[in-house]
């Protein structure tokens, strides 16, 4: 394992297209590990290929629920939207609001070959969107809603969150009226990891 260079700012690389991964070969084993311990030396929660210089469709993602290293990453379904704080490994002196979908369902193939699954909540849905947009060369600094307007949004955004969260606790404790503390957290992060189809072996 060794720890990559990390490209910033306007380095052109972050502005192109990622290419497939056909083969999962050593070559992109080492990678998948390289990635991991660059991103938690620079405590980040996500990583994709071409912040290290690498246009192939490869992120690697951990927002505190283990590792999930994701090659050839496709959003399947996207519900809801969340607006809340971004940054980026690749622009470490640029935070921002940015647009999210609340929830994402996401398919990839893992290093052994094996087609899954993740469906990401909050902060996972957020990090799977950012690293994917990576692989298209997008970047989050073009999405950033500016901060007045992003100020504007969250409070009415908290406020449902808190009901919806109200609601789901009513519902799993028998309905009882008084309301919480907890029911004004944020929902948890929901990690769900699921194998589709086994890997196979020309893959
Ligand atoms: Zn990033």
């Amino acid at each position: 394992m060794a720890i990559r260079k990390l490209r910033y700012n306007d380095d052109p690389i972050l502005r192109k297209r990622a290419r497939e991964i056909t083969e999962i070969n050593d070559r992109i084993k080492t990678l998948a590990s390289d990635m991991l311990e660059t991103m938690y030396h620079d405590e980040g929660v996500g990583l994709a290929a071409p912040q290290v210089g690498i246009l192939r469709r490869l992120i690697v993602i951990d927002v505190g629920q283990g590792p999930i290293t994701m090659i050839n990453p496709v959003i399947v379904s996207q519900k809801g939207s969340i607006v809340d704080i971004e940054g980026c490994l690749s622009f470490p002196d640029d935070g921002g609001y940015v647009e999210r979908p609340e929830y994402v369902t996401a398919q990839y193939t893992d290093l052994e070959g094996r087609h899954c699954e993740v469906k990401g909540h909050m902060l996972l849905a957020r990090a799977i969107c950012h690293e994917i947009d990576h692989l298209n060369g997008e970047v989050f600094i073009d999405k950033k809603i500016p901060n007045e307007e992003a100020q504007k949004m969250i409070p009415k955004q908290n406020e449902r969150l808190a009901r919806e969260q109200n609601k789901t606790v009513h519902s799993s404790e028998s309905g009882r009226d008084e309301v919480t503390s907890e029911a004004y957290e944020a929902p948890a992060d929901l990690q769900e990891v699921a194998v589709i189809e086994e890997g196979t072996d020309h893959e």
